[in-house]
C-alpha cells in the first residue's frame, strides 16, 4: 500500500494548479460576460494537454492514468469555476467510447474529442426521469441503415455545442421492455435537433445546460455504442467514472474552503486579536481538515481500482455518498467562519457553498447511490 504520489503525479498537479491560476480567471470573466462557455474553451484545454487524458496516443489521447485525471479535477475544484465541466465530459465520454466502441468508432470519434474540435455530451435524463431507464420516452426506430430518434432530453450539459453526444433511447427494435435502452453516438449538429435556452441553477454559474428536442433525427446504425438494448450498463459505467471526478473536484472545493477560511480568520480581528486564535476556530479547522483528508484518500483508493482495471461502480457510488455531505459540511463551516461576508458574493466561499449543493442530485442522486451500495452488499 503506497500513499505517496509519484513525481509524475506531482507534476500533473503542479501543471494543473498553474493552469488554473493563469487561465481560469480569464475564462470565468469571459463566461460571466457571455453567460456561456467561450467558444475556444476546448482548444484551450487541448493546448494545455488536458483532453483525452486516459485515451491511448494512437487515437490522439495522452495515454495517462485516471489518477492523473482526478488530480487535475481536484485543482479545478479549488477554483469554484464551472469551466472544467466540459473538460471532464470530453474525457469521460471519450473513455466510454474507447471502452465500448468498435475500431471504426474509436478512429472516427476519439480524435476530435481529444483535439478539442468536438464538445461531448451525455444525454440520458428526460422530463419523466433521470434515474429509471424503463421510463425513457425518447424512441429510436429502425429505418434501413438508420435509426430515427424522436423525443426530448432534459438538463443536458453542452448539448448545443458542436460535437458528439451519447444519447440513451428506448429502442423500438428490442422486444424485451426491460432491455431496450440503446446508446447512440449522435452528431449534435444533425438536422432535427433543437435546443431550449440555458437553465439557471443555484450554483454552477454560467454552465450550459439545456433541453434537447429530437424530431426525426437520423442516426446511422453503425453509431450504436456497445450492445443494442444494453445502453443502461454503459450509462452506469460512465457515471461511475464521473462520480470519482466529481468527488475529486469536491475535495478540491473543500480544500479551497479551508484555505480561504484560515486566511480570513488570520486577518479578521475579534476582541483585539485575529479570530484564528479562538479555540472554537482551531476545532472547526481541524474538523474541516479531517473531513477533507478522509475524502481525498477515499477518492485516491477508488480511482486506483479504476486504474487497476477492477470493478469500481459500487465503490464509486459509496464514494459519492460519503464525500457529498462531508464537503457540503465543510462549505457550510467556511461560510460560517466568514460571518455575513461569507454570504456575500464578494467572497469565494459563497460560490463554493452553492457549488457543493449540486452533488447529491446530479449524475446519480444520493438515494440511487445508496441503493447501488446496499444491493451490492446484500447480493455479495
Ligand atoms: C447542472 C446539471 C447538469 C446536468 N447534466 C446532465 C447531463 O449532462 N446529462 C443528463 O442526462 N442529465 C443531466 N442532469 C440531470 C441529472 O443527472 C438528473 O436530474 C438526476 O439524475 C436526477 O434525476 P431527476 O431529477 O429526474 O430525479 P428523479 O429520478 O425523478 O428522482 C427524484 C428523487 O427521487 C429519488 N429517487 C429516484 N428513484 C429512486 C429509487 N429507486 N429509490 C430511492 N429514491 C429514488 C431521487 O434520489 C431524487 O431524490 C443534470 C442536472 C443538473 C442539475
Amino acid at each position: 500500500m503506497d500513499f505517496k504520489l509519484s513525481a509524475a503525479n506531482k507534476m500533473i498537479q503542479k501543471t494543473a494548479k498553474e493552469f488554473c491560476e493563469r487561465e481560469i480567471p480569464k475564462i470565468d470573466a469571459a463566461m460571466a460576460e457571455a453567460h456561456d462557455y467561450p467558444s475556444d474553451l476546448m482548444q484551450t484545454f487541448a493546448k494545455a494537454r488536458m483532453l483525452g487524458m486516459t485515451i491511448p496516443k494512437e487515437y490522439g489521447g495522452l495515454g495517462s492514468s485516471n489518477l492523473n485525471c482526478v488530480l487535475m479535477c481536484e485543482e479545478f475544484g479549488k477554483t469554484g469555476s464551472t469551466s472544467f465541466l466540459p473538460l471532464i465530459m470530453n474525457i469521460s465520454v471519450a473513455e466510454t467510447i474507447h471502452h465500448y466502441g468498435n475500431e471504426e468508432q474509436k478512429k472516427k470519434f476519439l480524435p476530435p474529442l481529444c483535439d478539442g474540435t468536438a464538445w461531448a455530451t451525455t444525454a440520458f435524463t428526460e422530463p419523466a426521469t433521470g434515474s429509471d431507464p424503463t421510463m425513457l420516452q425518447t424512441t429510436a426506430e429502425p429505418d434501413g441503415d438508420f435509426f430515427v430518434l424522436n423525443g426530448a432530453k432534459r438538463f443536458i450539459s453542452m448539448a448545443n455545442k458542436p460535437g458528439y453526444g451519447i444519447f440513451y433511447c428506448k429502442d423500438l427494435s428490442c422486444t424485451d421492455p426491460r432491455k431496450n435502452c440503446t446508446a447512440f453516438i449522435v452528431d449534435k449538429t444533425s438536422p432535427g435537433m433543437t435546443f431550449s435556452g440555458h437553465y439557471e441553477f443555484m450554483g454552477l454559474d454560467n454552465a450550459d445546460t439545456c433541453d434537447v428536442f429530437l424530431k426525426d433525427v437520423r442516426v446511422p446504425k453503425e453509431n450504436i455504442l456497445g450492445v443494442q438494448g444494453k445502453g443502461f450498463n454503459i450509462l452506469l459505467r460512465w457515471i461511475a467514472g464521473e462520480r470519482i471526478q466529481q468527488a475529486a473536484s469536491m475535495v478540491g472545493g473543500g480544500q479551497a474552503c479551508l484555505d480561504e477560511s484560515m486566511k480570513y480568520a488570520k486577518e479578521r480581528q475579534v476582541g483585539g486579536q485575529p479570530m484564528a486564535y479562538m479555540q472554537g476556530f482551531y476545532w472547526m479547522f481541524a474538523e474541516m481538515k479531517m473531513k477533507i483528508e478522509a475524502c481525498r484518500m477515499l477518492v485516491y483508493k477508488t480511482v486506483a481500482l479504476q486504474d487497476e482495471g477492477e470493478r469500481f461502480e459500487v465503490d464509486s457510488a459509496g464514494l459519492k455518498v460519503f464525500v457529498t455531505p462531508m464537503m457540503q459540511d465543510v462549505a457550510r463551516m467556511a461560510l460560517q467562519t466568514h460571518g455575513s461576508y461569507g454570504y456575500s458574493k464578494e467572497y469565494k466561499v459563497e460560490k463554493l457553498f452553492r457549488m457543493a449543493m449540486h452533488a447529491g442530485v446530479v449524475a446519480s442522486s444520493t438515494e440511487i447511490n445508496k441503493t447501488i451500495v446496499g444491493m451490492a452488499l446484500l447480493m455479495s
